[in-house]
């Protein structure tokens, strides 16, 4: 009987396997659930996740990411990091940040784009890497700030 419930347990395939998300960012665990669908970004294009998705590896986009999680549909700004797609229908997303749209203050995205913004025109900065970084900057205010208000307005 042990050796026969054994197989059995074991012939369930990947196929049966409900998509499980499991999202950090260095701050929190954003999700680690059972989820219908996940979209992203990636440097790619978008993707949309669906359980028994090739497996894979991409880099994240700042932009928007949508979960549907027992029918709800979730948004929320994300600002990049790495997203895996494991064979066994389950994913890894490790964000730089994330947040939901109740979560994203405008204000302060609106004083973070304004300030990237002056430093680019007004050319303050020294190095590639410091240019660069204010461009990465004005990039996640411009994806936060056009996330909230496309959300909002619904
Ligand atoms: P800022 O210059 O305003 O700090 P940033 O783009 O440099 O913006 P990040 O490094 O991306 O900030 O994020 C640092 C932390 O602050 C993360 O926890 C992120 O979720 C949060 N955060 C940043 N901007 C916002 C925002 N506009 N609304 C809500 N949370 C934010």
């Amino acid at each position: 009987m042990v050796i026969l419930r054994r197989r059995a347990e074991g012939s369930r395939t990947h196929k049966d396997m409900p998509l499980h998300l499991k999202m950090l960012t260095p701050e929190r665990t954003i999700y680690d659930a059972d989820v219908d669908q996940i979209t992203v970004a990636t440097m790619d294009g978008e993707i949309t996740i669906l359980p028994n998705h090739i497996p894979l590896i991409s880099a994240l986009k700042p932009g928007e990411m949508r979960v549907i999680k027992q029918g709800a549909d979730i948004p929320m700004a994300i600002t990049g990091g790495f997203i895996e797609v494991q064979p066994d229908s389950r994913v890894e997303v490790l964000a730089d940040a994330a947040e939901r749209i109740e979560e994203i203050d405008i204000e302060r995205a609106e004083v973070a784009r304004a300030r990237a913004e002056e430093y680019l025109r007004e050319k303050k900065f020294e190095t590639d890497v410091e240019y660069a970084s204010l461009q990465a900057q004005l990039e996640r205010a411009l994806a936060r700030i056009r996330i909230a208000k496309k959300y909002r307005k619904k």
